[in-house]
C-alpha cells in the first residue's frame, strides 16, 4: 500500500463526524504515556496528536477503506429504494 497517497483516509469523517483509530497495544501503551500528545491553545482550543506504528497505519487505513465502501453501498441501496 501507497502510504502516501492513502494517509488523508486516516483522518476521514464517519457517522456523526466521528475520527476513529485502532491501537495495537504498543501505540495504544506509547500515546498513553506521551506528555505532548495535547496541546492547549490561548483560545481553548486543543490539538491532539496521534503517532501510529506502521502496521496501525495500514490497519486504519483498511479499516476506513471498507467502512467507506459499507457506507457507499448502503446510499446506493436507499437512493435505489426511493425510485
Ligand atoms: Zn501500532
Amino acid at each position: 500500500m501507497d502510504v502516501s497517497k492513502n494517509m488523508w483516509k486516516l483522518v476521514m469523517l464517519r457517522l456523526m463526524s466521528t475520527i476513529t483509530f485502532r491501537f495495537c497495544s504498543d501505540c495504544s501503551q506509547a500515546l498513553y504515556n506521551d506528555p505532548e500528545k495535547q496541546t492547549l491553545h490561548a483560545d481553548g482550543s486543543v490539538t491532539t496528536r496521534i503517532t501510529l506504528c506502521p502496521e496501525c497505519v495500514e490497519q486504519n487505513i483498511r479499516a476506513n477503506d471498507a467502512a467507506g465502501q459499507i457506507a457507499r453501498r448502503r446510499y446506493a441501496v436507499k437512493k435505489d429504494n426511493e425510485k
